[in-house]
């Protein structure tokens, strides 16, 4: 066979440049999608180049794992609705994790040094922590666990006590100590076992509305792993090297940005929910107050200013061409209409801005929550579509799994309109009392079908 191993080298390099135009590419929405293009490219790239190793064997197990998984992946998320995206998003990172996981256990069966075998050891363990974490974040938010902190007396013990037995049985693969005969044998599968269990407990009492920090920041740990599993070998492979780094800095950049979004430290997001008492639902008095379509319509048409706070039903409704329609009409009559974007609005970061990209409202309608929270007060009508915890002032109140995190402040502009389908909470799972203010009126249902009703009847005026 002709030896191609010469090429591995040069063509990591070249999907190293492909893997940083990618990066570049996903910082703004409009050159997003060729930005997963060139990193896609970057991966084949580096996947099929890898395949030219000499004396590699196991080639057609090697081809079922592929066919399978890219099989998977190619369906899963041709069929995944937008909606669930983020659930996608999250199990797909946790597999990147996983398979950092795997790579790092080969590296520890096979002749390791001290140092790669560290290195193997560290990246085993935050990638088994990623998998399991990232699995936790997956039911969490396709709402087959509770999104509520899930709690239990000794629980920050246990954890403590599962990460110490995991580090612990690292150094003994490590180290190889004499007084356990095949110590490989009995600590590499406890070290995984361990690993995987540090993930699961560390991320079952972490609330849903902190999700946003906990996704990227296992996405950081994903990137981590992988670079670390890069050096883990005799001959270092750069293509892993890099874009775990990539993917690690970015990750890391993302879970700052979240948790200042949201107000938190990441100690708070990772140990908050202990010793905290879960505020038992708090009795809001007075009572929701419904309004028709036409009579949002005549409000709408009136106004001098309108402020749009989208939120996750907005997404779910898909609504977001109708609302777009709504803003040329409301402009077409001289309204202004702005956009208050939450940063955690919807279920991933940016989740907003791409859908109303997406149906052509210009950038420079969209405004962050700093930006917009002075203008409430002299704002007409605030339609919050499909928004929930954003727009939710228990934050104020200390005892809220909401407490801290700074919302967009709707309640102090002169009318409030909330588009929801009825009573149903938000992804905290708390009780909104902005719901049952004096100036908050309830238009309810499907949002595409309410917001269409808005256009029909600002069209009629
Ligand atoms: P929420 O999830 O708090 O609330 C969404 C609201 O939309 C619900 O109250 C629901 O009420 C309503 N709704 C659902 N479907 C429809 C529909 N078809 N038409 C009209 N309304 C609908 O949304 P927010 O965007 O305000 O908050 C996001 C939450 O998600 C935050 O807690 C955030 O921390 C969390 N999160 C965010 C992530 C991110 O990266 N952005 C990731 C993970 C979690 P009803 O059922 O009555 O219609």
């Amino acid at each position: 066979m002709i030896d191609l191993s010469w090429l591995i080298d040069p063509i990591y390099i070249v999907t190293i440049f492909f893997f940083i135009i990618g990066m570049h590419r996903m910082s703004h929405p409009l050159t997003a999608r060729s930005g997963i293009v060139w990193a896609g490219a970057a991966m084949l790239l580096a996947t099929i180049v890898t395949f030219f190793t000499p004396n590699l064997t196991n080639f057609a197990l090697m081809a079922i794992a592929i066919v399978i998984g890219g099989g998977f992946g190619y369906f899963a998320a041709k069929r995944v609705p937008m909606t669930g995206m983020p659930q996608m998003v999250a199990l797909f990172n946790g597999m990147g994790g996983g398979a950092a996981a795997a790579i790092s256990a080969i590296a520890l069966l096979g002749p390791a040094t001290t140092a790669e075998g560290s290195l193997a050891v560290i990246g085993g363990l935050i990638g088994a922590v990623s998998f399991s974490g990232s699995i936790i974040a997956f039911m969490k938010l396709q709402g087959w666990l509770r999104p509520r902190p899930i709690t239990f007396p000794g629980q920050q013990i246990a954890n403590m006590a599962v990460l110490v037995l995991a580090v612990f049985s690292g150094i003994c693969i490590i180290l190889q100590p004499a007084w356990v005969p095949a110590g490989v044998a009995v600590f590499l599968p406890l070290f995984f076992v361990l690993a995987l269990g540090f993930g699961l407990l560390m991320t079952l009492p972490i609330g849903g509305a902190d999700m946003p920090v906990v996704i990227s920041m296992y996405n950081a740990f994903t990137g981590l792993a992988v670079a670390l599993d890069g050096f883990s070998f005799a001959t270092p492979n750069y293509a892993m090297v890099v874009a775990g780094i990539i993917v690690g800095a970015a990750g890391s950049l993302l879970t700052i940005n979240m948790a200042k979004a949201m107000n938190r430290s990441i100690a708070n997001v990772f140990f908050g929910a202990f010793g905290a008492t879960e505020e038992s639902d708090v009795q809001i008095q007075g009572s929701m107050k419904p309004i028709e379509a036409d009579d949002v319509a005549v409000m709408l048409a009136y106004a001098d200013k309108v402020i749009i706070a989208p939120g996750y039903g907005m997404a779910v409704a898909q609504a977001q061409q109708k609302v777009k329609e709504l803003m040329d009409l409301l402009e077409s009559r001289g309204v202004q209409v702005k956009f208050g974007i939450h940063p955690v609005a919807g279920r991933m970061p940016g989740h907003m801005n791409v859908l109303l990209a997406e149906a052509g409202v210009s950038y420079d309608h969209l405004f962050d929550r700093d930006e917009i929270n002075p203008e409430f007060e002299s704002t007409d009508v605030v339609l919050v579509i499909g928004a929930n915890d954003t727009v939710n002032p228990a934050s104020h109140r200390e005892g809220s799994p909401l407490y801290g995190m700074p919302i967009l402040d709707v309640e102090h502009a002169k009318n409030v309109i909330v588009l929801k389908r009825g009573q149903g909470r938000g992804f905290a799972g708390i009780e909104n009392d902005l719901f049952y203010r004096d100036n908050t009126r309830m238009l309810y249902g499907d949002a595409q079908e309410t917001v269409g009703k808005l256009v029909q009847a600002l069209k009629k005026l």
